[in-house]
């Protein structure tokens, strides 16, 4: 076989350019929380110094997340400067505080429009474009534009799926490159998973051993095996995997379930994941920091008093409402432990009103309800009853971008005698589209140009003084993150306000409604957002929006 001239899009990418790696990849199964000890790796070294970047890899040939289905794959979470990505990158951003762009997120389809565009651009000298090699460089060049561009000592990549599929074999064959060329610089760490059949009581070490072996016979050896498991690992267990990848017994860690996922850092630091990565890569220990975070995790384990809220939504397929909602999840759970409160989260499924108006009673039941974000018409009829029944029997509501539609739809119908008021997204042909396409979302809809072509990310909002908003926030200006189509319709917005909703935020220059709420003396909180602050809660710093929310779920003073 010819030896091949190594071309300028072929050998731009061969190094390892700076700061140690780590790639996070799972075996046995998936769904066992690999992005939680991704995002728990960050934390542990960062709260020792070092400048961490967490990526995500994914396999699928979509070019981002933005077409896929949230009940099936999880909450579509969106970065600053609007990509579309996996959830992974929200736990990244509550645990490190990284704040996302594009730089963070992968997907096979993004690699190969890479390598095809370049081929077309004649960047590969008249050479063929292969599978291998062209694609693993890419990866690895991805990997390492965001190294540079973010200046960080250690890379964590996370790649989706597990070891054994075979869409992560150009992935996995990336990091095979970038380990032989510098194997002091670049480390694998398995996220496994030890089963425990409840027949035989104990947990079974096997799975991972083939996980293992599957990674051998692409090259990798891995640097540390993480099981996750629902009990500790046993000491036998530790010792076999041990022994099975010739590691050191303090390279096997035990991740046991915890109560939350915010314990995860603090359990890995138990077992001295912090130092022992650190010494494997070459890097001084440091003293590690994670008093706050420690004290956060232990505290919320103390709080019995609950609060009682309702997700009222459509994307709920019962094995994966967590994931789906995951953001809006953790800012009510930050919300609420922030106020020493225990959120109790009732999913409430919007069609189900549609049908039987009685069933809103139950609202009564809870101290609040949200809306949370959605696409299509399937449901929004229950939620706008849903709106209406909390804005007469003053239920705190709080409506995420869809949330918000829904709030000033049911205000135009109930309030200002718009009879089927609607979405131009729920009925184009509405005779009083109060919530309608956004002027540059016309031919885009047209020309069915669904992908990433909604307004995402990152926008400023500017508060009206004297509004609940305003006084949540505490400052006049917000940057909030969006990911929508429609938005209210500015000929409806004297009459809306005449009849007593105020917008509360606006774009700055007063064009786009960001905000809608009724003032504090007509109801304890009915306030929606066009944007989503979810994506900006912490653990730490919980958002001003949601705290306001469930201060006033807690102080509403319904009758029980
Ligand atoms: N479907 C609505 C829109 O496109 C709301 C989107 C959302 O909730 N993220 O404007």
């Amino acid at each position: 076989m010819a030896i091949k001239k190594e071309t300028p899009a072929r050998n731009a990418t061969h190094s390892v350019a700076g700061g140690k790696y780590i790639f996070v990849v799972g075996g046995v199964m998936s769904s066992v929380g690999k992005g939680i000890a991704a995002s728990s790796i960050g934390k542990i070294l960062q709260s020792r110094g070092y400048k961490v970047t967490n990526l995500k890899a994914d396999m699928y040939v979509n070019l981002d997340a933005g077409t896929i289905r949230p009940a099936e794959h999880g909450e579509v979470f969106v970065g600053e400067d609007g990509i579309e990505a996996d959830q992974d990158l929200g736990n990244y951003e509550r645990f490190t505080g990284q704040t996302s762009t594009r730089d963070n997120y992968i997907t096979t389809g993004q690699i190969y429009a890479e390598v095809i565009r370049r081929e077309r651009n004649l960047e590969y000298g008249g050479e063929d474009v292969e599978v291998y090699p062209d694609i693993p460089k890419e990866i690895i060049r991805r990997i390492e534009a965001c190294q540079k561009k973010n200046n960080s000592e250690i890379m964590i990549t996370e790649y989706g799926g597990t070891v054994g599929e075979y869409q992560l074999l150009p992935f996995l064959e990336a990091a095979r490159m970038m380990k032989s060329k510098n194997p002091a610089d670049v480390f694998i760490v398995l996220i496994s998973y030890l089963p425990t059949p409840s027949l035989l009581g104990e947990q079974k070490s096997k799975p991972t051993q083939h996980a293992i072996t599957d990674l051998y016979s692409v090259g990798l050896n891995p640097d540390f095996v993480i099981c996750r498991a629902d009990e500790p690992a046993t000491a036998d267990i530790k010792r076999t995997i041990s022994n099975v990848c010739s590691l050191p017994i303090e390279r096997i860690i035990s991740a046991p379930d915890v109560y939350s996922i915010y314990d995860v850092p603090v359990n890995f630091e138990k077992e001295n994941l912090g130092s022992t990565l650190l010494e494997a890569m070459g890097l001084q220990t440091k003293e590690k920091d994670l008093s706050d975070w420690t004290a956060f995790a232990e505290k919320i384990k103390k709080i019995n008093k609950t609060v009682k809220i309702g997700i009222v939504g459509k994307y709920f397929n019962f094995k994966s409402c967590k994931d789906t909602y995951i953001s809006v999840i953790e800012s009510i759970n930050h919300a609420a432990w922030g106020l020493n409160y225990k959120p109790e989260i009732a999913w409430l499924d919007s069609e189900k009103y549609e049908n039987n108006k009685k069933l809103l009673s139950e609202l009564d039941n809870l101290d609040g309800i949200i809306v949370p974000g959605g696409f299509g018409k399937r449901g929004t009829e229950g939620m706008i009853l849903a709106a209406d029944y909390a804005r007469r029997n003053k239920i705190p509501y709080f409506g995420l971008c869809l949330g918000m539609q829904i709030m000033t739809i049911s205000y135009a119908r109930n309030v200002l005698g718009l009879k089927d008021a609607n979405s131009t997204e729920m009925n184009p042909d509405t005779k009083y589209p109060v919530i309608s396409t956004m002027q540059d979302q016309i031919e885009k809809i047209k020309s069915k140009n669904y992908g990433a072509s909604m307004r995402l990310g990152t926008y400023p909002c500017a508060l009206k003084a004297g509004t609940v908003a305003r006084g949540a926030y505490g400052q006049n200006s917000i940057d909030e993150r969006h990911r929508h189509r429609y938005e209210v319709n500015n000929a409806y917005v004297k009459p809306l306000e005449e009849a007593g909703l105020v917008f509360s935020g606006t774009s700055p220059d007063g064009n786009l409604m960001e905000i809608a709420e009724l003032p504090k003396k007509e109801h304890p909180f009915f306030l929606g957002t066009q944007f989503h602050p979810e994506f900006l809660g912490r653990p730490l710093s919980p958002h001003p929006l949601f705290t306001a929310f469930v201060k006033a779920c807690l102080t509403a003073g319904r009758p029980a």
